[in-house]
């Protein structure tokens, strides 16, 4: 049988795929889906641990199996990889001087008595209403909402001419596990998370899910796509794999 291609964990993509069934393997499940713009067979693991086989419609079960058994070793890596990982997510408190990050920077909270809004950043702090912090976490929720939405608007123009995209939309929004997406007519989505990224990060999320415009599937064309805006996308990638979990426990 000949060898499949292996692809790495998506950072995105389209969600495109129907749910096949599940497939039990050394105790591992997976689930399966099915595509027909696919030629090889794709494992990842999920943030969360989830396993799933993307698969070309026609390929069997044996096949599938055959093909898990063979990357178990990776499989195995991964998934403790992403169970260290996760462990290391921050949980807020919003206490005084906990660290928020903002474009990758951390910055301290402050609590306040007297304040018009909610929220602010000001003189390198966050400034967080006292009798507001019960409801912090979707406070700053939406203030990341909000300075995503102009700051990935902005990226966007930057790169989606330079790529040859066409862009008519461009939406923040909780994405789950994805940092972005590229959705049909030229809708391109950001996690809100993604703000908190450093910006060379964030900017290779941008550029990813842009090139999703032009290539669906992460295909070699896919890849030359992202090297010719972003030469060291590779570096950027990896950061984002390790360190991307940083931004998940607001
Ligand atoms: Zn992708």
């Amino acid at each position: 049988m000949p060898k499949l291609p292996l692809t790495p964990i998506r950072t995105g993509g389209k969600p495109t795929r129907a749910s096949d069934h599940m497939l039990e393997v050394d105790g591992l499940c997976f689930e399966v889906l099915r595509s027909e713009r696919r030629r090889t067979l794709q494992i990842t693991v999920e943030r969360t641990g989830a396993l799933r086989i993307v698969a070309p419609p026609q390929v069997e079960d044996r096949q599938l199996i055959d093909f898990v058994e063979e990357k178990l070793l990776w499989i195995h890596t991964k998934i403790e990889e992403k169970s260290r990982l996760q462990q290391r997510a921050p949980i807020k408190d919003f206490v005084d001087g906990e660290g928020f990050l903002y474009l990758g920077k951390s910055y301290r909270l402050r609590l306040v008595e007297k304040q018009l809004v909610d929220l602010t950043l000001r003189n390198g702090r966050f400034c967080l209403r006292q009798a507001s912090v019960r409801r912090g976490r979707e406070i700053f929720m939406r203030w990341y909402a909000y300075r995503a939405q102009g700051w990935f608007e902005r990226q966007v123009a930057e790169h989606a001419n330079r790529m040859g995209v066409i862009v008519n939309e461009v939406n923040v929004q909780d994405l789950g596990y994805r940092w972005g997406s590229f959705g049909t007519g030229g809708r391109v989505s950001f996690h809100w998370k993604a703000i908190l990224l450093p910006p060379r990060i964030a900017q290779y999320v941008v550029v990813h899910e842009l090139a999703h415009g032009l290539h669906p599937d992460h295909s070699p064309k896919f890849w030359i796509k992202v090297e010719q805006h972003l030469p060291d996308w590779r570096s950027r990638k990896t950061w984002l794999a390790e360190n991307g979990i940083q931004v998940e426990g607001i």
